[in-house]
């Protein structure tokens, strides 16, 4: 097709008001949408929603892109999966989102170069110092928005598990938001100190933060069973209530997390470190598998990933999978140093099964009652194939991850949280193994102030944090590292606990009933 017709084709394209639908990994029938696939967050049948087509960028779109801000790239990846979203209005809530008031760096998810291979991209510089902000910034705008949008009339109560950080930058992005409530489960024994402390400490009228006895799956698994709940469903809705997402399984969580990636490269061509079409790789540190997902999402709209580098902690489960077609959980769970990526179910895989085996939501309910049934499952040849040719995936344990630490800022001065850690880990594995030299974004998901005992012990040694307390740590770290401690976690130390509920997993529909006063 020559050139003429394909813009031809466009602006026809465009006259017929080219509306987004999702359907659901588990029902490729339905088609809903996007303001109802937020609010809802997950398919009644437990499926995730997934839109119809993916969107596509050119060449010129990316050349364009280089001279924008975060904002306008924002507006240009997202509109096309948020057709139902007036234009006017989308802006003003990505300028809402990603505005100097919430974020501490005018690029909003700057981009380093260490090397001329290396790239990290920091996508902490929201109000809780870990990645998951870059979503929940604009999650509570777009639900909101969905809701005086679609004559709902009932209040929306906002149920998150968290591994540490999902948590706290949900309570920042939904406190004291109109129309909405927001309950937050955490594990009491998975967090960090300081992830624990930014929850228990949160202000707000409409926010409710539990601890739940066990791990994270326990705590994810106990409130994906309460989305599905009917009959507890039912008895919201007479109480005029309505439950939503904020995890990674809702589709206003993944989508403004595709932004980043392509913001990664358009930067990257801006400062000539990649020609246009130049391919290059990306690693995730990966836990429930939402922001790989995005990168995956990224690639198909046009951006030139070539491997997307899966890093699992010690909890390497996605290793094994991506190496073997085989998903088992049936094995121990370890708490380590990266709390956010201690997972064993990585719901978001679902969407990318979904695309691996052709859409087929019969297979894909077979995977997943497999998986709850025996606790695991098994990829046909072809789907493994096609996985491996996406994904490469590896591993660090506690002892490589604090090492990952030390050499990163031994050879670079520049210092890495755990999790980011994970991922150096990887990237150098994946080198050394495959000898692929391509530039590679290893995108940092956490501030290293978020985790100061550990980085401080891999850059130092044990000694030198014995007998500090947490807030010493955060002090000696930033003397020993020249950066500044984040305010908000020195303030942790002067804020009264004002949550301090704990539960076993078995009754959360009662302390939710209690939160939300439906006996009363
Ligand atoms: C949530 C989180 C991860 C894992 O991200 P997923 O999208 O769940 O794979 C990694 N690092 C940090 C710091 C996180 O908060």
């Amino acid at each position: 097709m020559i050139a003429n017709d394909a813009t031809h084709m466009t602006a026809v394209y465009r006259m017929v008001e080219y509306k987004m639908y999702y359907l659901s990994t588990r029902n490729n029938k339905l088609r809903i949408r996007t303001m109802d696939a937020i609010k809802q967050g997950i398919s009644q049948e437990g499926g995730l929603f997934v839109p119809e087509t993916i969107p596509k960028l050119a060449n010129r779109d990316f050349l364009e892109m280089a001279d924008m801000d975060y904002r306008s790239r924002a507006f240009k990846v997202l509109s096309p999966f948020l057709t139902d979203y007036n234009p006017g209005d989308l802006k003003k809530i990505i300028d809402a989102a990603y505005g100097k008031d919430n974020f501490d760096c005018p690029d909003i998810a700057p981009v380093i170069k260490l090397d001329n291979n290396l790239f990290i991209q920091e996508l902490w510089h929201g109000p809780t110092y870990a990645f998951k902000d870059m979503a929940l910034q604009i999650l509570p705008h777009l639900m909101t928005y969905a809701v005086s949008n679609t004559d709902e009339d009932k209040e929306i109560v906002i149920l998150v598990a968290t591994s540490g950080d999902t948590g706290k930058a949900a309570l920042e992005g939904f406190r004291d938001v109109n129309g909405t409530q927001i309950i937050v489960f955490y594990p009491d024994e998975g967090v960090s100190t300081i992830q624990k402390l930014q929850m228990v400490t949160q202000q707000g009228e409409n926010v409710h933060v539990a601890a739940v006895k066990g791990n994270f799956d326990d705590t994810q698994t106990g409130v994906k069973a309460i989305f599905t709940d009917d009959s507890y469903n039912k008895l919201l809705e007479e109480r005029g209530k309505r439950f939503s997402s904020a995890n990674s399984i809702n589709w206003g969580r993944l989508v403004p997390q595709i932004v980043y990636y392509v913001s990664a490269y358009t930067d990257l061509l801006k400062n000539n470190d990649l020609a246009p079409g130049e391919k290059f790789n990306v690693v995730v540190p990966t836990g429930n598998f939402g922001n790989i997902l995005a990168a995956y999402y990224a690639k198909n709209m046009g951006v030139p990933i070539d491997k997307l580098i899966c890093a699992s902690n010690r909890n390497n489960i996605l290793t094994d999978f991506i190496k073997t077609g085989i998903y088992d959980t049936r094995r121990d769970f370890y708490k380590t140093i990266s709390p956010s990526m201690d997972i064993l179910i990585s719901s978001n895989l679902e969407r990318l099964l979904f695309e691996l085996c052709g859409r087929q939501d019969r297979q894909i309910r077979m995977w997943m009652r497999e998986l709850n049934e025996t606790g695991r499952y098994k990829l046909d040849e072809e789907s493994l194939n096609m996985l491996q040719s996406i994904l490469w995936g590896g591993s660090a344990d506690e002892e490589q991850t604090l090492k990952a630490i030390w050499d990163t800022y031994r050879q670079y001065k520049y210092i890495i949280d755990p999790h980011t850690a994970v991922g150096k880990w990887v990237y150098d594995e994946y080198r050394e193994e495959t000898g692929d030299t391509q530039k590679t974004i290893l995108v940092s998901t956490a501030s290293p102030f978020k985790f100061p005992g550990d980085v401080l012990k891999a850059i130092k040694d044990m000694e030198y944090i014995q007998g500090k307390d947490d807030f010493q740590v955060l002090e000696a770290l930033a003397s020993a590292s020249g950066m500044k401690i984040p305010p908000g976690l020195m303030d942790l130390k002067y804020k009264p606990i004002l949550h301090q509920t704990t539960l076993d997993a078995g009754n959360m529909r009662q302390v939710i009933s209690n939160f939300l006063e439906l006996d009363g």
